[in-house]
């Protein structure tokens, strides 16, 4: 007799938790930090799935999965420097015009409420 078994074990992604959070080991593009779920194929059919312990990092580039401890930090982003604004945002007396810190309710130099 013969006997054709035709099944196997699949990783397939549920839903994306985090998009590019990661890069790709194997060919360096950005990566998903995903949920995933194992799915037991007999004949092509899905028969049994269940959930995967922990999220991992999927790349849709080159369909690799692997976990997220294995995963290079992103691509920097250009805009992540604080921005100058922040400094100059501080309060100034409108009677004095010294700069006052925000929390202030009276200005300290000249006593007028802010
Ligand atoms: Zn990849
Ligand atoms: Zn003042």
């Amino acid at each position: 007799m013969f006997f054709f078994f035709a099944g196997g074990l699949e990783q397939q992604v549920r839903q994306v938790l985090i998009s590019g959070v990661g890069r790709c080991i194997n060919c360096g593009s950005r990566a998903d930090l995903v949920e995933y779920e194992k799915v037991l194929k007999l004949f092509f059919v899905p028969v049994w799935r269940w959930p995967g312990k922990e999220p991992l990092l999927y790349c849709d580039n080159c369909r690799f999965m692997f976990p997220q401890s294995f995963s290079l930090p992103p691509p920097p982003e250009k805009s992540t420097s604080p921005s100058p604004e922040a400094i100059s945002n501080a309060l100034r007396c409108r009677f004095c015009d010294r700069s006052v810190e925000a929390h202030f309710r009276f200005c300290p130099f000249c006593g007028y409420e802010l």
